[in-house]
Order: C-alpha cells, then structure tokens, then sequence
C-alpha cells in the first residue's frame, strides 16, 4: 500500500462517518420539522410557510464559513426545507390570505342592508346595460316587488364586437345610482379599467369585474385600494386557482369586500353560451371564506333552463345568483336572448322560494 493509498482509505472511512452523521442530522431535522407540523395543525395553521422558510435560508447563508459556496448551501438547504415539507404530508400551495383555514368564518358583506354570505341567498338582478331612466325604474321596481334585493346595471360595456353597443358610461352610472336610491336598492356595475375606478366607486355600492378582466392584474390592484365590495367574475379561461389569485391581488392590498361569482367558462359546448362549472362553487367555498354568486345569464345565455341551474348553484352552496332581467328585453341594447322579462323573472324567483327553505 502506497502512501495515498493508505491516505485516500482513511478519508473515505472519514466520509463514510460524516455521512452517518448527516444521516442521523437530517433525520433529527425530520422529527423536529413533523413535530412542528402536529403542533401547527393544532393551532389551524398552514404547514409550508414561505416567509419563515427564506428567513431561514438566510440565516443559514450568513452563518455559512465556508468552504461551501453560498450558492450551493442554498440549494441543499432548500432541498431539505422541501423534504421536510413533502414528509409532513402537507400542502405544496402558498398559503394565500384569501384561503380558508380550519376555525375560518364565512365572509359576510353588507351592502345597504343587505348581506351577502352567511345565510340567506342574496339575488341580483337587473338588465345588461343601463339603456335609460324609464328602461332602469320599471325594471328595478319590478323586481324589487319580486324581493330582489340587488339592483345590477351594466354602464360600461365590456362588449365582443367594438361595434356593439358600449353602454352609457356616466350617464349610465347616474341613472343606476337614482333608480337604487329611488326604489331602495343597492347597486352593482361593471369597471373595465383601472383609470375608471374612481368614477364607478363614486356611484356603486358594488363593483364588478368582468370576465375578460379577470387577468387585468392593474385593475384588481386598484380596486386593492378602495374600500367598497368588489365582485370579481371568473375568467372565462381561468382555472380556479388562477380566480383565487385573482381574488389575492384585490385582498392583499386591504380591500377585504371581495365577492367572487362563477359565470361558466369556455369549452367545446355551443348549446349554452358557457358551460357553468358547478364544481367550482363548494371547491371555491372550501378554499376560501369569501361568498360566491353564480350568474345564471351568462352561464347559460339561454332562459329556458334557468330554474333548474339557478336552483343547482344555490344547492352546490352558492351565496346568492346573479340574472338578467329587462322590462323589455326585446328592445334591449345587448344580450337580449337570456335577459329575463319580469314575469319570467317572478317565475324563477316563485321556483326558487318553492324549492328552497333558505329562500
Ligand atoms: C355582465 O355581467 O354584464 C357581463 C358582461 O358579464 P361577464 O363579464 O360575465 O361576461
Ligand atoms: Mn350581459
């Protein structure tokens, strides 16, 4: 045996040892981090913890001596962290603050006396676009007389076609408020940019995001900002994770009033303008506490069906409905296939309040 020979055997029975002791380290590690995780289940929080895990990573990088370069300390550590994490058993999603948490209260929103979530569904109603004075106060007190309590209107249009009718905007906006106020109902209208926030803010009691918006991530910012309910519609090519998200931007900078509302997505189907995910309203209400309304119109884009789904989304644990309803939808400027007269109207409120206990 040379002397390198002698040499190179040595430090392989040292890396042999070394390696035990990792072992026996990483194991200790392990316990530690699955008793840390009973500890939290207990306490109903979540067991991966982004915050702590790279406060952690930084400690260990500063105290880091070498020879090891930071670099490669890092990815180790965080091979360990994510270990640790796997063998807990446990979530590979961030936490968001949008999430329900074991002890979570369901979110109930108020608006002009009316709650939304928690309890009773909460029914909006209300034509399309806001087309004039007349076209708003007849339906409005229609419906109103039917216990909708929820005045919708839409005064921006976000429409397909740029030649298709784009809504009144402020005037629109003006209408809606004093058709609420005069009858009583609190109102709810669509804001299709950022600039536009302030302006619509300044007349609704809700506002709405629509579904080609839902990845506008400057206007959900903006709406972080207000303090008034906002409804964020689902996109209609977004998964339901990209829809809590969605939600995430709006919360995470303050404003707490958001509502989120399921209008079908895009598939192969041409039978119904969408296809609407019922799935998504107990998986949306199991990973969040915010109420969630199902919009029946634009689900659907047809009326003929409308009791049965509209029944469905409130059995599947929907907070309240979203329809259509125009006291003349022949005349009206947009969507008038599924736009509800207001005695179809008092149809399906009739159908509801028979097939339901909490109507
Ligand atoms: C609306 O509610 O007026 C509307 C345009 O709906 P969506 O964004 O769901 O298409
Ligand atoms: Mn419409």
């Amino acid at each position: 045996m040379t002397d390198y020979e002698r040499e190179l055997s040595a430090l392989r029975a040292r890396m042999s040892a070394l390696n035990e002791r990792i072992m026996g380290n990483l194991n200790e590690f392990i316990t530690l981090s699955n008793r840390i995780g009973e500890v939290k289940d207990k306490m109903g929080l979540p067991h991966f913890d982004p915050v702590r895990e790279s406060n952690m990573l930084k400690e260990v990088l500063d105290a880091n001596p070498g020879p090891m370069p930071g670099d490669q300390m890092k990815t180790v550590f965080k091979a360990i962290f994510r270990a640790s994490v796997e063998e807990m058993g446990m979530e590979k999603r961030a936490r968001l603050e949008v999430n329900r948490l074991p002890g979570s209260r369901d979110k109930v929103i108020e608006v002009g006396g009316v709650a939304i979530g928690g309890g009773r569904p909460a029914i909006m109603g209300g034509p399309c676009s806001v087309e004039s004075h007349e076209q708003m106060l007849e339906t409005a007190r229609g419906l109103k007389a039917l216990g909708v309590p929820i005045l919708r209107g839409g005064a921006f249009k976000p429409r397909t076609s740029p030649y298709s009718f784009q809504g009144l905007e402020e005037e629109g906006l003006k209408i809606l408020r004093a058709v609420g106020d005069e009858v009583g109902m609190p109102v709810i209208t669509e804001v299709i940019s950022a600039h536009d926030v302030p302006l619509v803010a300044g007349y609704a009691d809700i506002l709405q995001v629509g579904t080609r918006n839902m990845f506008n991530y400057a206007l959900l910012k903006e709406l972080g900002r207000i303090r008034k309910p906002v409804m964020l519609k689902r996109g209609f090519m977004a998964t339901m994770e990209e829809f809590v998200l969605a939600a995430e931007y709006i919360y995470v900078r303050g404003n707490h009033q958001v509502i989120l509302c399921e209008r079908g997505i895009r598939t192969f189907e041409t039978w119904t303008r969408n296809t609407l995910d019922i799935s998504s309203v107990p998986i949306l209400k199991q990973e969040t506490f915010l109420p969630v309304i199902v919009d029946v119109s634009h689900a659907l884009g047809r009326k003929d069906v409308i009791k049965p789904i509209a029944h469905a989304a409130l059995a599947a644990g929907a907070d309240g409905l979203m329809f259509e309803s125009h006291c003349n939808p022949a005349s009206a400027l947009s969507d008038n296939q599924q736009q509800l007269t207001l005695e179809e109207a008092a149809g399906l409120m009739d159908y509801l309040k028979k097939h339901l206990e909490t109507m």
